[in-house]
């Protein structure tokens, strides 16, 4: 077994404390990471509060996840001893269904090995994420990180990156495309990027006006605060793609009248609680309403592609681990600009 350090919670909505763990003795399709990096997404806080129900503790959470490899197995194919790499929101899955054939990973029918707060193949074996110094994983499941892009500012990619590229791909933004994001934090300002790459004319609807700069900076052509009513009349029947990344509850039905005839909104966030969907604004126009999680390996390589391409990575704060709990906060309070990033250094 490997002896790891990391932060975990060891009961739901407990701060995050040092923890020491043990991961597998590597196996032979297995590399060692030795993580420099791991972003914070707003799941991590969902998680860590149980607000999802089913949490495991002690957890240690996170699945932004970046490094260098120090070891590999016997049969490890497409990595050796330091090369950068990175690992998301899943570690594994059944590797046969329909969705795993086909590169759709995050929707194994018999579910994904989650980064962490899951269990292994093996049915038990609790599963532990990044806020720690090493992890283990098989090679079918870790990225290339592309050489120009720096492993700090990447590790939101690996899932903020992914969440908005896939929905982006799937419903074809581009050129001639209107695309709205719903929500400027980890995942919003991500999408903006990738949308304004991938040739769309885009829209931030933030709650205030306060990251409208930052917002413009990012290649968002239009930014609007979904405080003041009278956008909801503006914006009637504009966009062809919405994407939602707000993260508490909200009033999904104003903003399906904004989509055009045919378009989709499609919900990435997930609120602690359901909402109700009103069916006269989708049927009026034809209108759509999706969901959509992360994306598969494939997919996040190619990701990860596009944005070394394109000169994308995500906008962050760097953190020690020490100050983890203060960062959970102030995401809580929308004051991230854009993504907390714990620097593994500070674990030592
Ligand atoms: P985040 O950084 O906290 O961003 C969420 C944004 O939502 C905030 O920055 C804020 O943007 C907006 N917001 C927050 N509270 C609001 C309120 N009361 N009213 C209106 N807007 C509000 O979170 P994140 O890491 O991007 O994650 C967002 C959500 O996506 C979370 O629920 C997370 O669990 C989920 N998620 C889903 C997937 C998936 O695969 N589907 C993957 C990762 C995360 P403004 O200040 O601009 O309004
Ligand atoms: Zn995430
Ligand atoms: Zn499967």
């Amino acid at each position: 077994m490997i002896q790891v350090i990391g932060y975990a919670a060891d009961q739901a909505k407990a701060p995050l404390a040092p923890h020491v763990f043990q991961r597998r003795e590597p196996r032979d399709c297995d590399v060692v990471i030795d993580i420099q990096y791991c972003g914070i997404c707003h799941t991590d806080i969902h998680q860590v509060n149980d607000e999802w129900g089913g949490s495991v503790f002690p957890m240690v959470p996170g699945h932004e996840i970046v490094g260098v490899v120090s070891q590999v197995g016997k049969q490890v194919a497409h990595y050796k001893i330091g090369d950068r790499v990175g690992v998301g929101c899943f570690v594994d899955s059944c590797r046969k269904c329909t969705p795993c054939s086909k590169g759709l990973e995050q929707y194994c029918l018999e579910g994904m090995t989650t980064t962490y707060n899951g269990v292994e193949r093996d049915g038990k074996t609790p599963t532990q994420g990044g806020y720690s110094n090493k992890i283990v994983v098989d090679e079918n499941y870790v990225l290339k990180i592309p050489d120009n892009l720096p492993l700090d500012k990447t590790a939101p990619l690996l899932c903020a990156g992914i969440t908005l590229y896939s929905p982006l791909k799937h419903w074809q933004a581009g050129p001639g495309k209107k695309v709205a994001i719903i929500g400027l934090g980890g995942l919003g300002h991500m999408g903006v990027k990738i949308a304004h790459a991938l040739g769309a004319e885009v829209t931030v609807l933030s709650h205030s006006l306060k990251k409208l700069e930052d917002g413009k900076k990012m290649g968002a052509d239009k930014f609007y605060a979904t405080s003041d009513p009278e956008i909801f009349e503006k914006l009637q029947g504009y966009f062809d793609l919405i994407i939602s990344t707000v993260s508490t509850d909200f009033d999904l039905n104003k903003f399906l009248n904004l989509l055009t005839l045919d378009g989709t909104m499609v919900q990435v966030g997930l609120p602690e609680k359901e909402t109700q969907v009103g069916f006269v604004s989708l049927i009026s126009t034809r209108r759509s309403l999706a969901g959509s999680l992360i994306g598969g390996i494939l997919e996040t390589q190619e990701m990860l592609n596009f944005c070394s391409k394109n000169n994308i990575v995500s906008d962050i704060e760097i953190i020690p681990i020490q100050k983890v709990d203060e960062a959970y906060k102030r995401i809580l309070n929308s004051d991230v600009r854009y993504r907390f990033v714990i620097d593994m250094k500070s674990l030592k």
